[in-house]
């Protein structure tokens, strides 16, 4: 089976190490010369809206799937006509606008912080009085890694943040005082089966991603998985979406889906039987889903900008890396570390030791 995937960075890499083994092959189309997938499959370099190679794509693979969601609408749908597309373009419509995608939590009944449709400085100004401060001003679309918003603490930074932002559709939300920020990776097959991993801690620095903890028995894994059930059913979801929780209050608060293999995920490559990248692929083509389960305790540590020293890196034990083969360059993820232990006390441990060496 041949796989066509939109983007061809880290994800699609990771994608392409999980298939090879079930026989899949790979294509992937991105228009960076240096795509960090090309080494493990054909590179269709182009960009997302060349109907030439969108259509060159769909004629040489069996479904198409793609590893980030600010894929142009028009991109899924004009292959949708050729291909089966995963998920579906609605998927990708909803999960990509953060208006759209709080809008879609409201109506499901899963809690989210107030927010607002914001077009105008005018509009900014009314959500502000309405929510009141602190608040963060989100673009809608195209955010990633902490870019594209803004946190507004007093009068002075709300004064000409819409210009700021670009002058483009934003999202007022509240500010929440969390006191912690945890996902859930979860998988739905074609015919509706669907299977979660267990909850995963993260620490974010600077807007990045850090450290990911997968947990032991969460008390708010059901609530999780009821809340991330009810938008897989009501989009009725194809492959790995992540949900992003703040934990406040003893309960969750709704921040973000990505409806795509996520870097909270990463863990599972060690960490669970059945991977979230395989997860993906199997749900994706119609196979049966593989377990969720966790072996043993995991964390993921990201490296950002640089990756340190191969063999200091490998030379921890069980620490697994994950180069990407990416130039270096501040604030880009270019390689993770997945931490494996029998028990928690190990596991910090080792935590110490790759931070030490990312500090180093
Ligand atoms: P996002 O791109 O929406 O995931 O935001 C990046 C990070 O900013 C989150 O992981 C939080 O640490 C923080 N953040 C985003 N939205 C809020 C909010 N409404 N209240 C408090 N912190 C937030």
């Amino acid at each position: 089976m041949k796989i066509g995937v939109i983007g061809g960075g880290q994800l699609g890499r990771m994608l392409a190490l999980a298939g090879t083994p079930l026989g899949m092959n790979f294509a992937f189309l991105d228009p960076a010369p240096d795509a960090c997938a090309a080494a493990l499959g054909e590179h269709l370099r182009a960009d997302y809206d060349d109907k030439d190679h969108l259509r060159r794509l769909a004629d040489e693979v069996d479904l198409v799937t793609f590893e980030f969601e600010s894929v142009p609408a028009e991109t899924v749908a004009y292959l949708a006509h050729f291909v089966p597309v995963y998920p579906s373009a609605e998927s990708l419509r909803i999960a990509r606008d953060r208006w759209f995608e709080k809008s879609m939590f409201k109506d499901l009944g899963i809690p989210t912080p107030e927010f607002a449709d914001i077009h105008s400085q005018a509009d900014l100004d009314a959500a502000v009085a309405a929510i009141g401060l602190p608040a963060v001003l989100k673009t809608r679309t195209l955010g990633y890694d902490g870019k594209g918003q803004k946190v507004l603490r007093a009068a002075a930074d709300v004064a000409g943040a819409f210009a700021e932002l670009g002058s483009v559709p934003c999202i007022l939300e509240g500010f929440v005082p969390f006191t912690g920020e945890v996902s859930l990776v979860a998988v739905r097959g074609r015919d509706g089966e669907t299977r979660f991993y267990p909850l995963v801690h993260n620490t974010h620095v600077d807007g990045i991603l850090r450290l990911s903890v997968a947990s032991q028995a969460h008390p708010l894994q059901a609530l999780a998985e009821d809340y991330v059930g009810r938008v897989l059913e009501k989009l009725d979801y194809v492959g790995v979406l992540a949900f992003e929780f703040f934990e406040v209050d003893g309960g969750l608060k709704a921040n973000e889906i990505a409806p795509r293999v996520h870097n909270s995920g990463h863990w599972t490559i060690e960490g669970s039987e059945c991977s979230q990248f395989e997860n993906h692929l199997r749900a994706v083509a119609g196979l049966p889903l593989g377990s969720t389960a966790k072996v043993g305790e995991s964390a993921m540590l990201n490296f950002i900008g640089a990756v340190p020293a191969v063999e200091q890196v490998i030379a921890i034990d069980d620490c697994h890396l994950h180069h990407y083969g990416k130039a270096f360059k501040v604030g880009r993820k270019v390689g993770h570390a997945t931490l494996r232990s029998q028990d928690l006390a190990t596991l910090k441990a080792q935590i110490a030791k790759v931070e030490a060496l990312i500090e180093g």
